[in-house]
C-alpha cells in the first residue's frame, strides 16, 4: 500500500480529523505524511521558542512532537494501520 493511500484513511468519509496540542491548538490531519510532519514540527517549534532555557526548549519540542505524533498514530490505528504509520513517521 502506498503511503498516501494509507494516510488518506485518516480523512475517510470526508470527515476532517484533528489532533490537539496540550496548549489547546488544533492541527488538521491531512493525508500527506510530509506535510503532516511539517505541521507538527512547526507547531512544536513555537513551544520551543517560548522557553528561555535552550535545554528546556528542546525537551519541550520533543514532548509536544511526541504527543502530537502519538495522537496521529491513534487515529491511524482506528484503521488498523498503526504499525505501518509507525514505520513511516519514526
Ligand atoms: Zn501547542
Amino acid at each position: 500500500m502506498q503511503k498516501k493511500e494509507m494516510f488518506s484513511n485518516l480523512s475517510f468519509g470526508g470527515k476532517l480529523q484533528t489532533i490537539r496540542c496540550e496548549c489547546g491548538q488544533k492541527i488538521l490531519v491531512i493525508p500527506d505524511v510530509k506535510e503532516m510532519g511539517h505541521a507538527i514540527e512547526s507547531h512544536a517549534e513555537k513551544h520551543r521558542e517560548k522557553e528561555r532555557i535552550p535545554d528546556k526548549g528542546n525537551s519541550t519540542f520533543e514532548r509536544i512532537q511526541d504527543s502530537l505524533i502519538e495522537q496521529l498514530l491513534d487515529l491511524a490505528s482506528l484503521e488498523g494501520e498503526r504499525e505501518k504509520s509507525n514505520l513511516i513517521l519514526r
